[in-house]
């Protein structure tokens, strides 16, 4: 390939420049500037014999979309530069990262230990989906250290949660989880979709799978779904090999191959979930969806920064309403997480937050209230999804917890008054008085001026 302009030559970039520029070098014959969209099914060999090293693995390349395509690995190769990564897989959602991921560590009959606080899609993946595959889950509040560290038993082959959950936005202390995951040597994976890569890094502090939703923060715009799975090139499958028998054992649908020693550290686990899971489960992502999720990652700064800094002032002016009697956002100083908040999310907290309407004492007057709420806010939208550049509601007990029983939902922090939201970029004083104006509607007892 001979590339009009190479930039591998120059010191290692910034974030900014990594995210408009990492994993693409144009200099093919068209030398199209931006990635071009790959909207192939399949790729054509030189030869037979080509097509032969092709697919007993001999040699990388391009065989069929299912397993991958130069579009997505155009993606792979920015996010794994924006996490600080080795390799990455990126598959048809952050349901499928999620899920290839934690297949691949568990194997047969293995143990995962999750986080109560994750994701409802994830809860219902782990505790009925995985429990149909021979894999069991256990779940522990994950603030409590030693919770994490009954739960391992021999079988353990992941740890599981959210650099920041949502809706309550609990801040994981990444580092003490990673650090009992790694006395028992058991990988820990993080849930980055919340944090996103511009606030924290969880490679950084011990993570050594990062998955996300790149239908989220990165995509940025609502428009596509899509998914990532970041190896951090940390955790190292030969140190104990007997556990991990799908990366260190003759991988049979290819002979004698053996992962660990044709992929290696860092790259053993993307050839897995490449030729296994997604080539037998079929999650792919299509070359259109990478190509808007790159376009999306290109102003990933700009808009974490802006929604963030827009979120906390919209905290702190609901956190003074009489109609609100909390606000789960840890960059208040009150926040039990503002601590952690001040340690891994230097740069500002995600703009995912919540808040609970006063109640009435009577659950069906609560519903009422909360519907008369949602209903009249203008601005801010009432969408089932988070880190959209538009600004937008949800009702947890009704829409994305509600397939939790009510102490799984307690377990989240979520009552039924609770309302998430995850604020856009448009102007911090539109939000802000759309918020007032809807809130104005719930009759506050005189005196309880907070
Ligand atoms: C949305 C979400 C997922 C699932 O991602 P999809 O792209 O909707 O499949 C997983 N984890 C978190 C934290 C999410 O917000």
């Amino acid at each position: 390939m001979t590339a009009a302009h190479d930039s591998s030559d120059c010191p290692p970039l910034n974030f900014a420049t990594r995210q408009v520029q990492g994993g693409y070098v144009s200099g093919l014959p068209q030398n199209s500037a931006v990635p071009p969209i790959y909207q192939t099914a399949a790729y054509e060999f030189s030869s037979l014999s080509e097509a032969r090293d092709l697919f007993a693995l001999r040699r990388s390349g391009n065989l069929y979309s299912r397993n991958a395509s130069p579009t997505q690995q155009v993606l792979e190769d920015r996010v794994t530069a924006l996490e600080g990564g080795v390799s990455a897989v990126a598959v048809a959602s952050g349901q499928a990262a999620v899920a290839v991921t934690l297949l691949a560590l568990a194997g047969q009959q293995g143990h995962i230990v999750a986080a109560t606080q994750l994701y409802g899609g994830s809860v219902d993946l782990l505790q009925e989906t995985f429990v149909d595959f021979g894999i069991d889950v256990t779940f522990v509040d994950q603030d409590d250290l030693d919770a994490w560290r009954a739960a391992i038993t021999p079988r353990t082959r992941a740890f599981f949660a959210e650099s920041v959950a949502n809706p309550i936005a609990q801040v994981l202390d990444v580092r003490a989880v990673a650090d009992i995951a790694h006395a028992a040597d058991i990988p820990l994976v993080i849930d980055n979709t919340v944090g996103t890569p511009y606030l924290i890094r969880p490679g950084e502090h011990g993570a050594d799978f990062v998955v996300h939703s790149a239908t989220k923060f990165l995509s940025g715009h609502g428009t596509s779904l899509g998914g990532v799975a970041i190896d951090q090139g940390t955790f190292d499958f030969g140190r104990n090999p007997e556990r991990w028998p799908q990366f260190t054992a003759a991988y049979a649908r290819f002979g004698e191959l053996v992962l660990w020693e044709r992929f290696g550290q860092g790259f053993a686990f993307a050839a897995l979930v490449k030729s296994k899971y997604v080539h037998d489960l079929g999650p792919s992502l299509s070359p259109f969806n990478a190509w808007q999720i790159l376009q999306g990652i290109e102003t990933l700064d700009l808009r974490v920064s802006r929604q963030s800094a827009s979120a906390l002032a919209v905290a702190q002016r609901l956190q003074q309403h009489p109609a609100v009697t909390a606000v789960h956002h840890p960059g208040l100083e009150d926040n039990r997480w503002h601590p952690l908040a001040q340690r891994y999310l230097p740069r500002g907290v995600p703009s995912v937050f919540s808040i609970d309407l006063v109640s009435t004492g009577d659950e069906q007057a609560d519903q009422d209230q909360i519907e008369r709420v949602i209903d009249a806010l203008r601005v801010v939208r009432l969408i089932a999804n988070i880190g959209d550049a538009r600004s937008m509601v949800a009702h947890p007990a009704s829409m994305t917890h509600s397939h939790l029983n009510a102490e799984q939902r307690a377990g989240a922090g979520i009552s039924s008054t609770t309302i998430r939201v995850s604020i856009g970029i448009e102007d911090t004083g539109d939000i802000i008085a759309d918020f007032e104006n809807a809130l104005a509607l719930v009759p506050v007892p005189v005196g309880s001026a907070r």
